[in-house]
């Protein structure tokens, strides 16, 4: 279980992320919908530790991620991350994927994915070799393992970015617009990709997509975010077919 409570961030005067409180069940898959800039990226790098809210707690199941700080406070003001060792433990919960796909260009497809479990995670060479192997049959792309990313299609490169977040076992898999990058006959490949995994592995999953058909068919809850708040929650059916808020209709209308 995630819990976001009473998380606030700003970026000078910028309210990005409004008090925002936020629970999430085990292997529940989310999609986050809303404008640009309601702050729906920013919600992921707080999960992901990228990025530090001001105000508020989020819990792992139960196990706090940021806390407040104590007397004295933190020098620059905010929340403060939970111990070194604990984060260290915690950030190994939680997998992203980017619109960008930020693969190690000198590397190839097999060491793109062994890299991080063999150096941060200390797992022997030939075990996250095996691993790997797996992971990318699982994506598809077994017959990549010796490419590098410059040889890959945009769908392909995606889909080893997958992988290779799956390589360092994560409970919680956060996807932000990982399509928006790519040409519209390489989207279906990838969404295959979450589909397949939503439906073989108990994965909790949290999705920033403005891909509403897809929304629509993969997710358990849609939150409809609006100027750093969720505005309006629920399942798909309710969510796209009967939106009660004004300025949920209003987004709909402008991009269904
Ligand atoms: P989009 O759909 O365009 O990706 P979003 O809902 O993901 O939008 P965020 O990326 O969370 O929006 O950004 C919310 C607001 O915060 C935006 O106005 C953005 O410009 C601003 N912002 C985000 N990161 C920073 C930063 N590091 N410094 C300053 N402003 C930032
Ligand atoms: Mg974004």
């Amino acid at each position: 279980m995630i819990r976001f409570k009473g998380i606030s961030k700003a970026f000078g005067s910028l309210t990005v992320l409004d008090n925002l409180d936020l629970d999430i069940a085990p292997a529940e898959k989310v999609a986050l919908i809303g404008p640009s800039g309601s702050g729906k990226s920013t919600l992921l790098r707080v999960l992901m530790t990228l990025e530090r809210p001001d105000t508020g707690s989020i819990e792992i199941d139960g196990a706090p991620l940021w806390h407040m700080p104590g007397k004295g406070g933190a020098k620059n003001g905010g929340l403060v991350p939970a111990d070194a060792g604990h984060l260290r433990e915690m950030r190994k919960n939680v997998g992203m994927v980017f619109q960008q796909f930020n693969l190690f260009p000198h590397m190839t497809v097999l060491r793109n994915v062994t890299e991080a479990p063999v150096h941060v995670l200390g797992i022997g060479k030939d075990e996250a070799e095996a691993r790997a192997r797996d992971l990318l049959e699982l994506v598809g792309l077994r017959d990549k393992l010796g490419h590098y990313p410059a040889q890959l299609s945009g769908g392909q490169q995606q889909r080893v970015a997958i992988a290779r977040a799956l390589a360092m076992r994560p409970r919680v898999m956060l996807f932000d617009e990982v399509t928006s990058a790519l040409d519209p006959e390489t989207v279906g490949e990838v969404l295959n990709v979450i589909r397949k995994l939503a439906e073989e592995h108990n994965l909790t999953m949290l999705m920033v997509t403005h891909q509403m058909g897809f929304a629509r068919e993969f997710a358990d809850r849609v939150c409809f975010f609006y100027q750093g708040r969720i505005c309006e929650q629920g399942p798909p059916d309710q969510l796209f077919n009967h939106p009660r808020e004004e300025r949920t209709q209003a987004f709909l209308r402008a991009v269904l």
